[in-house]
Order: structure tokens, then C-alpha cells, then sequence
């Protein structure tokens, strides 16, 4: 019997799921986050059967994780956001992954991992949404732009400017200012993407090697960030394919194999 496992990452701010055949990938979805996570998360994987032109007779077991992960009562295993995330970016990076940041929807962490994928260190910050997907929401409404258009707007030739402000609330009358004096959206969001980064190499600390940064969770996706981050830590910052999905498929990885 196939063993299909299906990963949910139950989030602030999206639902994601990812359906494996063992370790392999097949399929990855997202919605946002709204009441009713469970029902919600269920029709997201059916989507997914669908899809793969699986009969809807399929066997597959859940594990679930993140903010909501206990939402989910169908799960054959809950576990915790750090554990899953450690687990599937481990696993994506082929194992080299050693120190880490995810940027979810309203945290921020970073994840030391030793040798063997095993946490040696975290760090939150879910205090405060500046430094989080939150907080690119909001500028993107107050720029009108879509998040998608961030990384081609950041390598515009454009003034410079400065964020300064520690607090969202702030960052907000900040950005709505700085559009008042007639700054161009291509220098709020290099500002935006450098304020950022500040925040996750400050949460990062002090680095004790050379190695490589892993950036993960929604605003990965985002080359602008990536490269502010790496200015920022003047160290490689790597990007798995999938950075939204990593947790997901790390939960999925926590069910034990099905035995043939
Ligand atoms: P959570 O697990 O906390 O729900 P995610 O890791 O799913 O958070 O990240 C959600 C955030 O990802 C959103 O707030 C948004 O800022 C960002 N995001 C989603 N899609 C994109 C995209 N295509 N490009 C850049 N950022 C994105």
C-alpha cells in the first residue's frame, strides 16, 4: 500500500498542506487562515487528491502542526512548529542547514541545528509584527502593490531611505509620510526589506561559522528580502524550492514510514 502522509501547517495566516508518497513531494496548497481550520484544511488536501487524480478511496495519514495544530482532531500526530521546521528544512537542505530564519505571518524565529537536524537553539520574537509577514501586508496595501511585485521593485534604481521605527504602528504613519513627501514605492520597500533584515540578524545573534543562512516560512518567497538579508549578515542566504511549505513537510517527515 502507497504511503501517502499529508503535512498541515495550520498558521497564523495561512493553511498549507503538503501530500507525500514517503518522502517524496506530490503535491503543495495554501489558503488563508479564516475560522474553522480543520474543515478548512480537510477541503484544501481533497483539492489536492483531486488533483493527482487520486481516488477519493485513498488511504493517507495526517500529522499537523503550527498555531492551530491542536484544531485538528482528525491528526494521526500533532507536533510543534520548531520541531516540524527543523525536520523539513533539515531534510530540503540535504542536510546542510545549520542555522535558520522563518518568517511567518506574525512571528519571527531563528533555529540552530546540530549535525543531525537536531535543535540546538531558538529564538522568537512574536511580540510585535514589524519583522513579519504582518508587516508586508500592511506596506502593500499602503503601497497598492502586490507583494509578488516586491523583489522587481527593490532593484529599481531608487533614493534612499530609512524605516525606523522599532513598531508597526509606527512603521505605518512612517510609510504614509514618506508617500506624502513623494518617496517612490521602490525605495519604501528597499526600506522595508532592509528593516527586516535588521530585525532577523539581531534575533540571529552573533554568527559562529560561515556557513550559509536558510530563510523560510511565506516571505522567502520574496528575492528582495533574501538579498536584503544577506547584505544585512553579509553571509549566503539559501532558499529552499518550497520555503512556505517547509514546516508542512516537516510534520509529514514526523510520521513514522508505513511498514510494506
Ligand atoms: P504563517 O505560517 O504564520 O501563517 P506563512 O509562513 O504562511 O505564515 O507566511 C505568510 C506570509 O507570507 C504572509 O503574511 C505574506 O507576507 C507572505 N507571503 C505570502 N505569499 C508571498 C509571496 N508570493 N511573496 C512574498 N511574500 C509572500
Amino acid at each position: 500500500m502507497a504511503d501517502y502522509r499529508v503535512g498541515l501547517d495550520l498558521g497564523s495566516t495561512a493553511i498549507k498542506a503538503v501530500i507525500t508518497e514517503g518522502e517524496a513531494i506530490l503535491w503543495t496548497g495554501a489558503v488563508p487562515t479564516v475560522p474553522d481550520q480543520e474543515a478548512l484544511a480537510f477541503e484544501l488536501v481533497e483539492k489536492g487528491r483531486v488533483e493527482l487524480g487520486l481516488p477519493d478511496s485513498w488511504s493517507f495519514r495526517v500529522a499537523s502542526t503550527g498555531y492551530g495544530k491542536s484544531l485538528c482532531r482528525k491528526a494521526d500526530l500533532r507536533l510543534d512548529e520548531l520541531s516540524a521546521n527543523a525536520r523539513g528544512l533539515f531534510r530540503l537542505s540535504g542536510g546542510e542547514a545549520r542555522s535558520a530564519v522563518n518568517i511567518g505571518g506574525q512571528d519571527l524565529k531563528t533555529i540552530r541545528l546540530s549535525e543531525r537536524g537536531e535543535v540546538t537553539d531558538f529564538r522568537m520574537n512574536d511580540k510585535c509584527a514589524a519583522g513579519t509577514g504582518r508587516f508586508f501586508e500592511l506596506a502593500a496595501r499602503l503601497l497598492n502593490v502586490p507583494l509578488a511585485r516586491f523583489a522587481e521593485l527593490s532593484r529599481m534604481p531608487c533614493e534612499e531611505v530609512e524605516l525606523n521605527s522599532t513598531c508597526v504602528v509606527f512603521a505605518e504613519s512612517e510609510i504614509v509620510s514618506l508617500l506624502a513627501r513623494g518617496v517612490s514605492p521602490q525605495s519604501i520597500v528597499r526600506a522595508l526589506h532592509a528593516s527586516v533584515a535588521r530585525r532577523a540578524a539581531g534575533l540571529l545573534g552573533r554568527m559562529e561559522d560561515a556557513d550559509a543562512v536558510w530563510l523560510d516560512g511565506g516571505p522567502a518567497q520574496n528575492r528582495g528580502l533574501v538579498e536584503a538579508v544577506e547584505d544585512e549578515l553579509l553571509t549566503q542566504v539559501k532558499v529552499t524550492e518550497i520555503p512556505q511549505y517547509t514546516v508542512a513537510y516537516g510534520a509529514a517527515m514526523s510520521l513514522a514510514p508505513r511498514p510494506c
